[in-house]
């Protein structure tokens, strides 16, 4: 079984008078263990199909589903057990509580699927570097720093399936290096991602790279 099958996703916004086609029949499928990563200019819709496979937000058409069950046209609830279930999400909306600090967002992640990981969350802060901001809130950290912590945040509870656009976005080349080892050691383990990136050594990283053009996948 797939990790993930997206299949003919269609996305449409209006602004005033004008239509923006986001997404026109993307499709892709994800296998386990694998990593994607898609690449394209501005503007062609990566955000938008992160979105979707998330569950975050809802194709106007097509279908997605996830380790088996279906995301689209569910109801909010079940949409949000499915993600909390099987996904770990870094989007350019940010997945932090500003109230809580960095080691408590983390923590967090992991009770609200019930688990307890105190050894895992630990190493997630080390390894991205951000230690010895632990009891800082989001809005102290730099851009850098909130990226790495919104990543401890997406692998906190060990998905099967990461869902990253642009994770390297912000961050210098060290966190880059260690940001890359946890996504290799994540497929190696059987899990699954799919990141938008625009980042070479991502890139390289990946089983595949698929561009992304007027919100389509072009397949090799
Ligand atoms: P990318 O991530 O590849 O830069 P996006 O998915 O963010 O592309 O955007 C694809 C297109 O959809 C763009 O033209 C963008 O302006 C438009 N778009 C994205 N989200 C919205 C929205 N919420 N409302 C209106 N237009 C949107
Ligand atoms: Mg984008």
């Amino acid at each position: 079984m797939p990790a993930l099958e997206a299949r003919e996703l269609y996305r449409f916004f209006h602004s005033g008078d004008e239509e923006v086609m986001a997404l026109r029949g993307a499709g892709v499928i994800l296998d386990e263990g694998e990593m994607v990563a898609l690449v394209g200019p501005s503007g062609s819709g990566k955000s938008t199909l992160l979105m979707c496979l998330a569950g975050l937000d809802e194709p106007d058409g097509g279908e997605v589903i996830v380790g088996g069950e279906r995301m689209t046209r569910r109801d909010e609830r079940t949409k949000a057990r499915l993600r909390s279930r099987t996904m770990g999400i870094m989007l350019q909306t940010n997945n932090l509580f500003p109230h809580l600090r960095i080691d408590a967002n983390i923590r967090l992640a992991q009770d609200l699927v019930g688990m307890k990981d105190v050894v895992w969350a630990e190493a997630l802060l080390q390894r991205m570097g951000i230690g010895s901001r632990r009891g800082a809130a989001p809005a102290q950290l730099s851009g850098g720093e909130r990226a790495r912590a919104a990543l401890a945040v997406a692998l906190a509870c060990k998905p099967k399936l990461l869902i990253l656009d642009e994770p390297t976005g912000e961050v210098d080349a060290p966190a880059e290096k260690a940001i890359l080892k946890l996504l290799e050691e994540h497929c190696r383990g059987g899990g699954s991602i799919i990141v938008a990136t625009h980042n070479a050594a991502v890139a390289h990283a990946a089983n595949r790279v698929i561009p992304m053009v007027d919100g389509r996948l072009i397949h090799a």
